[in-house]
């Protein structure tokens, strides 16, 4: 339920930094190698807010793409699912981006 932890985790910083105020937006950007499910996320996140100041609030995700550095023939592949393999065969690879898993902006009334 790694999902949950992540809507929860977004709820709490969220709320912690909003005051009063009701969120209508929330902006998050989840890289494509993080291994976050967005629809088990959007499911969860509803299940937290629920009867919080981020009762319906607006869950927009940006997914940037994975790139990872592969260390047996040193090219730079772009690589969008969690199984990180270059197209050589190797394993030995670096994740240089696509792990993101951050807050972006919030949109308050
Ligand atoms: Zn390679």
């Amino acid at each position: 339920m790694h999902e949950l932890a992540v809507a929860e985790s977004v709820l709490d910083n969220v709320a912690a930094r909003t005051g009063d105020c009701r969120v209508t937006s929330v902006r998050l950007r989840i890289g494509r190698l993080s291994g976050v499910e967005l629809e088990s996320l959007r499911f969860c996140f509803g299940l937290v807010t629920d009867g919080t100041r981020l009762d319906g609030a607006e869950l927009v995700i940006e997914e940037p793409g994975g790139r990872l550095h592969c260390h047996s023939c040193g090219r730079d592949v772009a690589r969008d699912d969690p199984i990180l393999l270059c197209p050589c065969g190797s394993a030995d690879v670096s994740v240089v981006s696509g792990r993101e898993l951050q807050l972006i902006s919030v949109e308050v009334v």
